[in-house]
């Protein structure tokens, strides 16, 4: 008696755009190491302020949504919006992210040592906090009444370019992505004085967009970066772009959307900026 053999379970390879193509493009043997070989990645700054104000953003949103006193702007950097960073703070420490020193403090007012601090009175409000009560308090009062659903999980499925039978290791490829704010708009209960539907609707192409709708509802892609707005002749302004633009084809496959009329990021970073941010912006403008 002869036993048949199991033949290879049929297995989509699965891509983001973030975590695989962007990263290959930066170097392709860092990529190897890191997302193939599972090497773990160091924490340079940005990576850290970019978990870390993602954390923060989702749980003041968590907190503005069940709390009636939340409802009301500005809140207060401390006890509010500290507690929230030192919950975040924490759970960043349990995956191995710790924050940069002179970026955050971590350390409550029971703390008497200086630590990574210039001195004893903590809690201090580094340009990390600054950046965090700014973005609460300047985007928080129009961002959170829009969301519709905080960090959504979405794949799609592609044909494999080139495909050839028997070489390619797939007939299709999966693409993956984390949308940090899907917001539905619907015209007719639209919250006014929405500063963020302002600029949207105020956008003439947007605007045309929107008029030739046939529903009166839309949907808003929100994406937020823990760093400065790179220059628009720089890669990276580029990559943005192309993050939107899978978000919102990514989000077009699902059978319960409706039209993606904008996508959006916000640069947190600009809203306290640091000398060296300064100096960029400097370089930035004399470059046109
Ligand atoms: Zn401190």
């Amino acid at each position: 008696m002869s036993l048949s053999v199991r033949g290879q379970p049929y297995k989509i390879p699965e891509y983001s755009l973030t975590g695989d193509l962007l990263a290959y493009l930066v170097c392709g043997l860092q990529y190897r190491y890191y997302s193939r070989g599972s090497l773990p990645p160091s924490t340079p700054v940005q990576l850290w302020f970019g978990e870390f104000i993602h954390g923060v953003m989702e749980e003041a949103y968590l907190e503005w949504k069940q709390s009636q006193r939340r409802k009301r702007f500005p809140w207060n950097w401390d006890p509010d919006i500290r507690e929230i960073e030192l919950r975040i703070n924490q759970r960043l420490r349990t995956r191995g992210l710790n924050p940069p020193p002179r970026l955050f403090c971590p350390y409550d007012s029971s703390f008497n040592r200086e630590g990574w601090c210039s001195d004893t009175n903590h809690p201090h409000r580094l340009i990390a906090s600054e950046r965090t009560e700014a973005a609460i308090n300047t985007w928080g009062q129009h961002l959170f009444p829009l969301i519709d659903d905080p960090e959504v999980r979405l794949k799609g499925i592609r044909e494999m370019p080139n495909y050839q039978p028997g070489i390619s290791r797939c007939n299709y490829y999966g693409i993956t992505g984390v949308i940090d704010v899907i917001s539905s708009v619907n015209l007719q209960d639209a919250p006014s004085g929405n500063l963020i539907l302002h600029y949207i609707h105020q956008n003439h192409e947007l605007q045309q967009i929107i008029t030739n709708l046939a529903t009166t509802e839309y949907e808003i892609i929100i994406d937020y970066k823990g760093m400065r707005r790179p220059p628009t002749n720089d890669p990276t302004w580029q990559h943005h772009e192309w993050q939107i633009l899978t978000y919102a084809w990514l989000r077009s496959q699902q059978p319960q959307s409706i039209s993606i009329v904008a996508g959006i990021i916000f640069y947190l970073n600009e809203l306290a900026l640091s000398i060296e941010d300064l100096r960029e912006l400097q370089k930035d403008i004399a470059n046109n």
